[in-house]
C-alpha cells in the first residue's frame, strides 16, 4: 500500500485512501443498488443509486470508526499513530508499536470489532424502530423488508453489514484482531510473546487455507453453509484467504524482528569509521580514490568536522563520464537538509522502519551535528540474523 492520498484528520489522526480503495468503493455501491433494487421494485434508479451511494459511505464510516476505536485506544496508551488507511481490504491502523503488554493488546484488538458490533445493533434497532411497517397490511413475513422506507432499509443493511464485521474481525487468526485477542491470551498463559505469535500466527495461517480451499470449492460450484455457492463469491473468499496468508506471515517477521531489535541502540551497531569524503574532490577522484578502494557505496561527505551530506554510487551514475572531473561530490551529493539521520542513542528498530519507508541502503548517525557513524540496512539484517531463530527475508 505505498500509492493513495490523505483526505484528512480525525482526532489529530491523518486519514489515507489507498487507490485500491476506490474499486472495492464502486464495487460495494453497486452491490447495493443490487439489493436495494431486488428488495424494492418500485424505487426509481435514482433513489435507488443515490442510496447506494449513501449506504456505501455510511459503511465506510462505519469501518473508519472500527479503526478509530483501535488508534484510539493505542494512543490512550502512549502508542503512536501515524495514520489510518482504507484499502481493498477495509481498513488498517498504522500503530507504531506493539503492545506492551497481553492485557493492552487485548483491549485494543477487541475494542475494533466491539465498536463493529455496537454500530451494527443501534443500526439495526433504528432501523427497526422507524421502519416497522403494519405487520397486518403485509402478505407474509419475508415481505417485511421490501415494506421498508428508504432510511430503515440503509440502517438495517449496512447494520447487518456491520455484525458481520464484526464477527468477521473475531476469527482468531492473526493479525485478524481476533487472532491478536488470542495472542494476548497465549500470551498472558505463556508469558512469552514471541511464542505467542507464532501460534496466533499457525492458526491465522491454517484458517487463510480454509478461505483459500473453501473458495476454489465455491468457484466450482460446492455451496458452503452461510457463504453460498458461485464464481465470484469463492474467487473473493479465496483472494482473502491469500491476503490474511501473506499478512499473517509477514505480520509474524515485524514482531520477531521488533522483539530482536527491542531495546538495541543505533550505536551497538552502526560503523564507527565509515570512509568519508570532503565536498571539493572531484568525482573523478571520488570514483578512483574512494568508491573503487572500497567494499562501500555510499560515503558521508565530511566538511570541517560536520556531516554535509552524503554521496552514493546512484549520484555517480547519474554523470556523463567527460563530466568526472569537472563536477565536485558537492554539486552531485544528497546534501544534509535533505538526508534522514539518526542519532546514536535512537532504537535499532526506528531506523530499519527508516531505511524501508525512506528506501535508502544507510543512514549517517549523527549527534550534535557531527557524524558519529554510519548504519546500514545489511548490517541491521545481520544482526537480525544472528539474535533471531527463525529465518528472516533479506529485505533488499
Ligand atoms: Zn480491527
Amino acid at each position: 500500500m505505498s500509492g493513495g492520498f490523505r483526505i484528512g484528520k480525525i482526532f489529530g489522526i491523518n486519514i489515507r485512501i489507498d487507490w485500491s480503495w476506490f474499486f472495492i468503493f464502486v464495487l460495494v455501491t453497486w452491490n447495493l443498488a443490487i439489493v436495494f433494487g431486488q428488495l424494492h421494485l418500485d424505487w426509481g434508479i435514482l433513489l435507488r443509486w443515490g442510496l447506494a451511494l449513501v449506504g456505501s459511505l455510511l459503511f465506510f464510516g462505519s469501518v473508519l470508526a472500527h479503526e478509530l476505536a483501535h488508534s484510539l485506544y493505542a494512543r490512550s496508551k502512549g502508542v503512536p499513530i501515524r495514520s489510518i488507511t482504507l484499502f481493498l481490504f477495509g481498513g488498517v491502523s498504522n500503530i507504531q508499536r506493539e503492545p506492551e503488554a497481553p492485557g493492552q493488546e487485548f483491549v485494543m484488538a477487541i475494542i475494533g470489532p466491539a465498536t463493529s458490533l455496537l454500530i451494527g445493533i443501534i443500526f439495526l434497532l433504528i432501523g427497526g424502530a422507524i421502519g416497522t411497517p403494519d405487520v397486518g397490511a403485509v402478505p407474509n413475513p419475508g415481505f417485511l423488508l421490501p415494506a421498508l422506507g428508504p432510511i430503515s432499509t440503509i440502517l438495517l443493511v449496512i447494520g447487518s453489514i456491520n455484525i458481520v464485521i464484526g464477527i468477521f474481525n473475531l476469527i482468531p487468526g492473526f493479525p485478524l484482531d481476533g487472532g491478536r485477542v488470542l495472542r494476548s491470551i497465549l500470551w498472558r498463559i505463556t508469558g512469552d510473546v514471541r511464542r505467542a505469535t507464532r501460534w496466533a500466527t499457525w492458526v491465522g495461517q491454517v484458517i487463510a487455507w480454509l478461505f483459500i480451499i473453501g473458495g476454489i470449492a465455491m468457484a466450482f460450484g460446492v455451496r458452503l453453509p452461510i457463504l453460498g455457492t458461485g464464481l465470484i463469491a469463492g474467487l473473493w473468499l479465496a483472494f482473502i484467504g491469500w491476503f490474511l496468508y501473506s499478512a499473517a506471515t509477514q505480520s509474524y517477521q515485524q514482531v520477531v524482528i521488533q522483539d530482536v531489535l527491542e531495546g538495541v541502540p543505533v550505536s551497538r551497531m552502526m560503523r564507527t569509521d565509515p570512509p568519508t569524503v570532503t565536498p571539493d574532490i572531484s568525482v573523478d577522484s571520488l570514483v578512483y580514490e574512494h568508491v573503487m578502494q572500497t567494499d562501500d557505496y555510499a560515503f558521508p561527505v565530511i566538511e570541517e568536522d560536520h556531516l554535509a551530506g552524503i554521496v552514493t554510487l546512484q549520484d555517480v551514475r547519474g554523470i556523463p563520464r567527460e563530466e568526472w572531473s569537472d563536477k565536485t561530490v558537492n554539486e552531485i551529493m544528497t546534501p544534509l537538509p535533505e538526508l534522514v539521520t539518526v542519532t546514536p542513542d535512537q532504537q535499532a528498530a526506528e531506523a530499519l522502519e527508516r531505511l524501508t519507508t525512506r528506501d535508502v541502503r544507510q543512514l549517517p548517525v549523527v549527534d550534535d551535528g557531527h557524524m558519529v557513524g554510519l548504519v546500514r540496512r545489511q548490517d541491521i539484517i545481520k544482526w537480525l540474523q544472528l539474535h533471531s531463530d527463525s529465518d528472516i527475508e533479506k529485505q533488499e
